[in-house]
């Protein structure tokens, strides 16, 4: 998607070969109207899919999830990372390690919230290993509903999480797809 691509290059920050900082328009202030057109996208090209809900993992992938379910006229599921295991049998938990912050949380989500017809499109903000991904759909399968694909905005893609993803029969679409980070420089996948 051009548009992330230039907003990337333009205010996107490689701190090192592993992190990309991007506060300025996804992870502290965000840009409303590259929401917009990111969830407009993701419904374009997942329309015929038969997707009932929307997933996300908060918190950064909260504004263009809302968007996508808006686009797509369904609801929203904000899967929660909690702290610790919960011993509660309205809950599905899975444990979840956090790629920037090298901790592990359990990735939350309340029974009332899904079914076995439901057919959720998972939408969030990067893929690095593929961890918070994998736990997403680990959790939709325990309530045996099914995955109509994954949509990522910013994939490293010289990070293993798109194989990983793959290998679960996973359709896995990213907006903008980053070949090399080096301090100060973020090249891209050539599409074409
Ligand atoms: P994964 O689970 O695929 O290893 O990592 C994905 C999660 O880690 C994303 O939800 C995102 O919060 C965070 N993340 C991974 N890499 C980056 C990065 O380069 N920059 C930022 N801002 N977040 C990242």
């Amino acid at each position: 998607m051009k548009i992330l691509e230039e907003k990337i290059l333009s205010e996107g920050r490689a701190l090192g070969e592993d992190i990309l900082k991007v506060d300025s328009f996804i992870n502290h202030q965000v840009d409303p109207v590259l929401m917009q057109q990111i969830g407009e996208e993701f419904a374009a090209h997942f329309k015929d899919k038969g997707v009932t809900k929307v997933a996300t993992i908060e918190s950064s992938g909260i504004p263009p999830a809302l968007m996508t379910a808006i686009s797509l006229n369904v609801p929203l599921i904000i899967l929660k990372k909690q702290p610790s295991k919960v011993l509660n049998d309205n809950l599905y938990q899975t444990a979840v390690t956090s790629f920037t912050k090298g901790t592990t949380y359990e990735l939350t989500l309340s029974r009332q919230f899904v079914s076995e017809e439901d057919h959720v499109l998972i939408i969030d903000d990067f893929l690095a290993n593929g961890e918070a991904g994998t736990g997403a759909i680990r959790l939709f399968r325990k309530a045996h509903a099914t995955v109509a694909g994954i949509g990522i905005l910013i994939e490293k893609s010289f990070q293993p999480g798109r194989e990983k993803l793959m290998e679960q029969g996973i359709e896995v679409y990213s907006l903008a797809r980053i070949a090399k980070l080096e301090k100060g420089h973020i090249e891209f996948i050539s599409e074409d």
